[in-house]
């Protein structure tokens, strides 16, 4: 996933500023973006035939744990579109984490890799100091097309190492009252994905049975104290605490929670995101995660001027995506917010 806002701003989050120290129930609404580079279309552009909505970064919110990215993408019909087609573009200092519910993504990237993705699979790339990767939808390919993007900040301390690539067919369940889990990322009540993490989070799709929660018993699913949390639906709709959900928001859960209970209608899933809220001040920009605006700059000066640092996809069907402008003006402000 690439950001595609033709003039993207630059944005500090992380740091100790302004987490929430206790349990909250903050409604975040996304919004509409585009996913396809070739056409640029607006949003609701028809031939994209896929709509994308973005939760995080938000006004409301910058991360959640380290996870700072999260657009969820379809679910659509792209038989007679373009389908996914981001050209080749840069990331540093993040995981990119990819999940399908439908249909089919090919990733290419600049280490070599060149792995289509399906539904029940996890594609995680880590980009470290410098990787170029395009997502494409094949061809031919499933008419359906649904799935989410997350991206998760590298500490300081692993964002230097080489750029590497995991894919994983097979994750572990959880298995609960009324819920079962798939760990895509970290722990979940001692169940824990073999996928690379660099710090304690967990990202995990849970599937909600019909009628969870009626009929005398309570779905409860386990979270640990010491992690903030957020729950997008996917889809259907949960209630959780009393309170109905559903997939135009990211519901922010703050801090200090031993679990939430929830009740569903018929065929609910929802994504779960937490983590130890990231300490560090970052700095977001289009595809990159730095520390300081200089770094910025020179990776985007690097990428443009075709550098090595980044690599070559090969085999993508369009050409590789410039780095847009910088914005001229100071940071917005500081902290979590
Ligand atoms: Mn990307």
């Amino acid at each position: 996933m690439s950001d595609t806002q033709a003039r993207p701003t630059l944005i500090s989050c992380g740091g100790v500023h302004d987490p929430a120290d206790t349990a909250v129930f903050e409604r975040l609404p996304g919004r509409l973006v585009t996913l396809t580079t070739r056409l640029a279309p607006s949003p609701d552009d028809p031939r994209l035939g896929l709509s994308v909505r973005r939760f995080l970064p938000t006004k409301g919110r910058r991360m959640v744990g380290a996870w700072c990215f999260v657009d969820h993408f379809g679910p659509g019909d792209v038989s007679s579109t373009e389908g996914m087609l981001l050209a080749p573009h840069p990331h540093i200092g993040l995981q990119t984490v990819t999940w399908l519910l439908e249909g089919e993504v090919l990733h290419l990237d600049s280490i070599g890799s060149r792995q289509p993705i399906r539904p029940g699979q996890l594609n995680l790339m880590t980009a470290g100091n410098g990787i170029s990767h395009a997502e494409e939808s094949p061809q031919p390919r499933p008419a359906r097309l649904h799935g989410l993007q997350l991206w998760v900040a590298l500490p300081d301390r692993s964002r230097a190492e080489p750029a590497a690539f995991e894919h994983h067919e097979e994750l572990p369940v959880l298995p609960l009252p009324g819920l079962s889990a798939v760990v895509l990322m970290g722990t979940l009540a001692g169940v824990t994905s073999p996928a690379t993490t660099h710090t304690p989070l967990v990202g995990a799709v849970v599937d909600v049975q019909a009628g969870a929660g009626f009929d005398g018993y309570t779905a409860w699913l386990p979270l640990q104290r010491l992690f903030e949390y957020a729950v997008l639906v996917i889809e259907g709709e949960v209630s959780l605490d009393g309170q109905a959900l559903d997939d135009s928001e990211l519901v922010y859960l703050g801090h200090g929670r031993v679990g939430v209970e929830l009740t569903s209608g018929p065929g609910a899933q929802f994504l779960l995101l937490g983590g130890e809220p990231f300490r560090e001040e970052i700095l977001m920009w289009w595809n990159f995660i730095g520390r300081s605006h200089g770094e910025i700059v020179s990776a985007r000066a690097l990428w443009n001027a075709h550098a090595p640092r980044f690599g070559a996809v090969v085999g993508a069907r369009s050409s590789r995506l410039p780095a847009p402008p910088m914005p001229s003006g100071a940071l917005r402000s500081r902290g979590r917010r």
